[in-house]
């Protein structure tokens, strides 16, 4: 059993704009603590909660500064809970503070950066990297991936559900067993042979909760996410089985209500969010307070999941995610606060050992069969198959130890098999016998010794007679190994050729993966060469988001077009188009690589193959001379010898950079699928919204005939919401001075070179006022008359603003 308090670190987040300075400073001690103290800047501190206070001090095991890269985070807090996981305890890493304070980036990643991956998927890599590693133990790894909104649980990975609300998401549900156990009903567990598969379970959870997420329930920061691996290991012929969970969780924001500044159902779902997290908080003070017996997790279905990484049987970490700015100071110091109660919980984690009931019924019908042949022979029903060659030479090498053994105590053991007992005896019988011929034989030898002397001559002429015939057969030989080794060769290129194919027929992440040991060497060779080949195939892959965000197909002409604009202007398209540039080098990094190690193989083979010939040539040397050749250095041989090892050692580190490549390259084609239905959806929202503000500004209700455009500071609003994640930007206020920049970044182009064949209408027209069109209700069904009139109102309305734009300036 392990003792630990729960380990709490901090991480402060880079700011949005220039931070100001002295709102905080990080110590640490000589006992290699650190401390965070939030300095309150005088104009808050007069209306703040204790306005007696100039700062704020709280104790962290490690503070993390907003330069901290995600890989020290990984390897400082991430990496121990994952050791212990893998060593079979229960591990939990949760990720608190305010939305907008770094959680889902600490936890998940950021979408941009292959350098940004965060714990989850550094995770996975580091736990397959060691699975790989350790061959002593047999191991089974299974994700789930769990929402919880408003007190409900939502499946993130039902592969079934092309889910576009988050209701369409199988509903979870807890139950309590009579043990009191908890157990999720619906809760899919998917099983992960490798880091690729399990990669492509976040990426498709991810991409599940975002469809799932919509401006009414904004599920990102509303809802808690755990993200779980579940962890089997036993060895090989044992019953006891170990499991262990690892729990990563992206908690809901933890702002209060009151800031946030919500009504109606909004405020019903923030309540939710903070009753949840009003809950864990009062689960942290009963099990931080001594003598409290009662624990309150059934209040909430998070507190309930979470009850053994809760003063339970887990290896518990928190990171409080903290955005030091001067308007956020309150929520820090309450984040600080809560860590400062979560680090008093003393958790005991146990070795989760159970036996396998399946594997024990194994081992005892072993024993049975053991027992039953041993009454078998005690009863006499002796075994009536022969000693096996392997068994009679074993035997015979413990009676020559035991003839050979001077020691009077020694004992013969062939343990309780009468068939060895028997052999045993027929053994020492021969013996005997043998020896006794040998006394009779003795009495003869003078006249034996004569004979032999006769026989001399003879002897080496028969000598003479069985060199050449040696020497025949070696020749022989020779030619035969050169015929098999042909053969051989044809064989492999053919296995090879048509493993290739194979590999082009199936999908990558299936592909075998050996590593390259010297054991396994011609199995890795061959192996790498597929990898190679595997990774000039990702590229056409079946994706495993395909279906969500090939949804263009189904768009009419007009719409198409829009969303050529769209896509154009995004901010995201910039991140879209750099990844696509990595992923074009990367791509041919890899493709490089498979080349070389191709190159390489056949080298090796060059060597081997020269080695052989050299050690052919020299067999033949000491025949034709007669003479057996001592083992003298060879320095030709040893030049061999030395250049296969530096083309093997060659070998394996381009086949470890393109293990590497590969793993880069699938994550950022799994950042490009996710960014293109994260387009994809910010793009469907903004259509309905220009039919709608079609509908709601109809050209005719305008007495001038031609529409009053939104001003500039109205469409910025409302798109630059879109562009950055909505009211979840903690900055509003950057959002409205960055006016100019945002309406290019989001809005189609104010200048479309070419009219469009579609809008309808002259040049001028459009320019000037909206096309007429008499619109009584817009349906968003993929009309195509009606995507072109919303394409049309939307570039004339861009003209119009456009022209305002340039007048005002
Ligand atoms: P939360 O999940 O707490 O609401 P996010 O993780 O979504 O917050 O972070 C908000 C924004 O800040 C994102 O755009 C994210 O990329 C960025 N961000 C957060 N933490 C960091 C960091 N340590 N370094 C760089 N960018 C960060
Ligand atoms: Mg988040």
């Amino acid at each position: 059993m392990v003792k630990q308090t729960i380990q709490i670190f901090a991480r402060v987040k880079p700011p949005m704009r220039k931070q100001q300075q002295g709102i905080y400073s990080i110590d640490e001690d000589e006992k290699l603590t650190s401390s965070l103290e939030i300095i309150l800047p005088r104009d808050l501190a007069d209306g703040f909660v204790n306005n007696k206070r100039e700062s704020y001090k709280f104790k962290f095991q490690r503070i993390f500064d907003q330069d901290a890269k995600q890989d020290i985070i990984f390897e400082i807090i991430a990496k121990p809970v994952a050791e212990s996981v893998l060593a079979g305890y229960n591990g939990t890493i949760f990720a608190y503070g305010q939305t907008g304070s770094g959680k889902t980036f600490t936890i998940t990643g950021g979408a941009e950066r292959y350098s940004d991956r965060g714990i989850i998927p550094r995770t996975l890599s580091y736990v397959f990297e060691q699975l790989q590693k350790d061959s002593s133990k047999i191991y089974t790894t299974h994700i789930s991936y769990l929402e919880i909104y408003n007190e409900c649980g939502f499946d993130l990975l039902d592969p079934r559900h092309e889910a576009s609300k988050l209701e369409d998401l199988p509903k979870v549900t807890i139950f309590e067993d009579p043990d009191q156990n908890i157990h999720l009903k619906n809760l899919s567990l998917h099983q992960a042979t490798n880091e690729e598969e399990a990669l492509n379970l976040l990426f498709l959870g991810d991409t599940n909760r975002m469809i799932a997420e919509t401006p009414m329930n904004q599920a990102s920061t509303r809802s808690h996410c755990i993200f779980t691996v579940h962890l089997t290991s036993k060895e090989p012929g044992s019953a006891t089985v170990r499991h262990a969970k690892l729990h990563l969780v992206d908690l809901a924001g933890s702002e209060r209500v009151a800031k946030t500044g919500v009504g109606g159902l909004l405020l019903t779902e923030a309540k939710y969010i903070n009753l949840s997290l009003h809950y864990l908080e009062q689960v942290i003070i009963a099990l931080s307070e001594k003598h409290r017996t009662h624990i309150p997790y059934r209040n909430s279905m998070m507190t309930s999941v979470l009850r053994d990484s809760l003063g339970g049987n887990c290896m518990t970490t928190m990171i409080a995610t903290l955005s030091l700015e001067k308007r956020n100071i309150d929520e820090s110091i309450s984040t600080c606060r809560f860590a400062q109660r979560v680090a008093l919980i003393k958790n005991e984690a146990i070795l989760n050992e159970e036996i396998d009931p399946r594997l024990m019924i194994i081992r005892l019908q072993k024993e049975i069969a053991d027992l039953k042949t041993e009454l078998a022979m005690t009863t006499g029903e002796l075994r009536t198959e022969e000693l096996t060659e392997a068994e009679l030479l074993q035997l015979e090498k413990l009676i020559a130890s035991f003839l050979e053994d001077q020691d009077p105590e020694s004992r013969l053991e062939v343990g309780a098999d009468m068939r060895k007992i028997h052999h045993c005896f027929h053994h020492f019988k021969k013996l005997l016998n043998d020896k006794k011929t040998l006394k009779n034989g003795s009495e003869e030898t003078s006249s034996e010794t004569t004979r032999q002397v006769r026989q001399e001559p003879l002897k080496d002429e028969e000598s003479a007679k069985l060199r050449d015939l040696l020497k025949q057969r070696d020749n022989e030989i020779n030619i035969l190994v050169n015929m098999l080794k042909k053969e051989k060769k044809k064989t492999q290129d053919a296995f090879y050729s048509s493993s290739l194919e194979k590999s082009e027929a199936r999908p990558p992440q299936n592909s075998p993966f050996v590593p390259g040991s010297s054991a396994g060497e011609r199995a890795s060779f061959s192996s790498a060469a597929s990898q190679a080949q595997d990774l000039s195939l990702c590229r056409h892959r079946p994706s495993l988001l395909h279906k969500k965000t090939g949804m263009r197909e189904g768009m009419s002409l007009g719409r198409q077009e829009a969303f050529e604009i769209f896509k154009r202007d995004h901010a995201d398209s910039v991140t879209i188009d750099d990844n696509k540039q990595i992923l074009k080098q990367r791509f041919s990094e890899a493709k490089a690589l498979g080349e070389s190690i191709n190159g390489t193989r056949s080298k090796i083979g060059q060597l081997k193959e020269a080695l052989t010939q050299r050690h052919l040539q020299k067999v033949a040397l000491g025949l034709s001379r007669n003479v057996v050749t001592p083992a003298m250095p060879d320095p030709q041989e040893e030049k061999l010898r030395a250049q296969l090892e530096e083309e093997k050692s060659r070998y394996k580190m381009t086949f470890t950079r393109l293990k590497a490549l590969k793993v880069e390259i699938e994550h950022l084609q799994l950042l490009m699928d996710k960014a293109k239905v994260k387009l994809q959806k910010e793009f469907e929202a903004w259509w309905a919204e220009e039919a709608t503000s079609l509908e709601v500004n109809p050209p005719a209700t305008n007495p001038q005939g031609s529409m009053k455009p939104c001003t500039q500071e109205d469409q910025t609003q409302r798109l630059s919401k879109k562009s950055s994640g909505g009211w979840e930007a903690e900055d509003g206020t950057a959002m409205l001075d960055v006016c100019d920049k945002n309406a290019r970044r989001i809005l189609p182009s104010p200048c479309p070179s070419q009219p469009s064949q579609e809008s309808g209408g002259s040049r001028a027209q459009q320019q000037d006022s909206i096309p007429e069109r008499p619109v009584s209700s817009i349906p968003l069904t993929g009309d195509s008359q009606i995507d072109s009139d919303i394409l049309a109102f939307i570039k004339a309305r861009q003209s119009v603003l456009q022209k305002k734009c340039l007048g005002n300036n």
